[in-house]
């Protein structure tokens, strides 16, 4: 992990702000990408073959930007048993995943003891697996209805052998914004929150950030602080994931039509390599923009491709598919002027 920038020289919020609306794409991502090479003088680019099966589609939270939740009861609703998650785990393991992101709905039926059986079915099933479970606003959920703390959960996950958890839920840390995209979901500071106790009791996790809706460039700069603050106190993050919102058939979707431009989305990954100098890796996805936008965030100071997301459920139910092959995610690093690298997800380099 390379260390912090002198704080003096820290790029402070009016810096970010002006960045991020003002400044020339193409000199923001030289100077990004120069960043980059200084953190990873390598010319390699990582990525990871994982699988990201949704356990439940059962979901109270409804939030506006998803299309993904169904009511208990509706006819195509389902929460999977441990035994048909383990099946599905085995079969991605059997075509190379080597970690899975265990995510799903805030379904109010599921306790903690059926995340624990979902996570003991895994390790039984596919001992050598990666599990990377369950996001703080699913934890802050989970502890809202078992009635017991954030803590607790955490402890027992960390007991049970986890050690990494995935950063989603982040959406931007704004409760203007939250409340008007997200009205259930927990507050920003609770996210947070949950990361800090996260990262204290040990746990590695990534950061995101879901843009292009009713957020201003203030936001995003804010978003971006509150998670370098939180880096300087426990330095649990290993890296800083950001996505558009995507319309599809969401019902925020009837008011904001268009994802956010490629621009965007460039500006972003270049402002939080910028910003974020105590983290060692951010991320530009082949899978959440379109590919060639992907490749061009290895520009823009990203040195992570994201993973190869055998299974994706809740983009897809936006109207938002598509699948790659490993040949083809390599050959697009390749085609940037990078050496392709497997990961594990603790960021480490797998032997080829
Ligand atoms: S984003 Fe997650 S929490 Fe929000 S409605 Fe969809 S499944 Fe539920």
């Amino acid at each position: 992990m390379h260390s912090a920038h002198n704080k003096s020289q820290r790029l402070n919020r009016a810096e970010g702000i002006k960045l991020i609306q003002e400044m020339p794409l193409g000199q923001l991502m030289r100077r990004a990408h120069e960043i980059r090479m200084q953190y990873h003088p390598a010319a390699r680019v990582t990525y990871i073959c994982d699988t990201n099966p949704n356990y439940t589609n059962v979901c109270t939270t409804r939030c506006r930007f998803c299309a993904f939740w169904l009511a208990n009861g509706s006819r195509d609703a389902y929460t999977l048993s441990p035994a048909q998650l383990a099946e599905r785990i085995s079969s991605a393991a059997r075509v190379g995943a080597t970690t899975v992101l265990l995510q799903g709905g805030h379904n109010p039926r599921m306790m903690l003891t059926d995340w624990l059986a979902y996570i003991q079915a895994i390790q039984t099933a596919v001992p050598d697996i990666h599990i990377h479970p369950f996001g703080p606003a699913e934890i802050s959920f989970m502890a809202e209805n078992e009635a017991i703390t954030t803590q607790a959960i955490l402890q027992q996950l960390w007991d049970i052998g986890i050690r990494t958890l995935p950063g989603g839920g982040a959406e931007v840390l704004s409760d203007r914004v939250r409340s008007a995209i997200a009205p259930k979901k927990c507050s920003s500071q609770r996210w947070l929150e949950v990361m800090s106790q996260a990262h204290r009791i040990g746990f590695k996790t990534t950061a995101t950030l879901m843009y292009g809706h009713l957020e201003r460039p203030e936001d995003i700069i804010d978003h971006l602080l509150a998670l370098r603050n939180l880096q300087d106190q426990t330095g649990g993050f290993q890296s800083f994931i950001p996505w558009s919102f995507k319309p599809g058939k969401t019902p925020l979707g009837r008011r904001i039509r268009q994802t956010a431009s490629a621009q965007t989305y460039l500006r972003i990954i270049a402002v939080a390599r910028l910003m974020l100098d105590n983290f060692s890796h951010i991320q530009s996805s082949w899978f959440s923009e379109e590919r060639q936008t992907g490749q061009l965030g290895l520009l823009a100071g990203a040195d992570d491709f994201g993973g190869l997301l055998i299974e994706e459920s809740v983009l897809d139910t936006a109207g938002h598919s598509h699948t790659i092959s490993i040949q083809e995610l390599e050959q697009d690093i390749r085609a940037m002027g990078f050496k392709p690298v497997r990961r594990d997800s603790c960021y480490q380099c797998m032997a080829s």
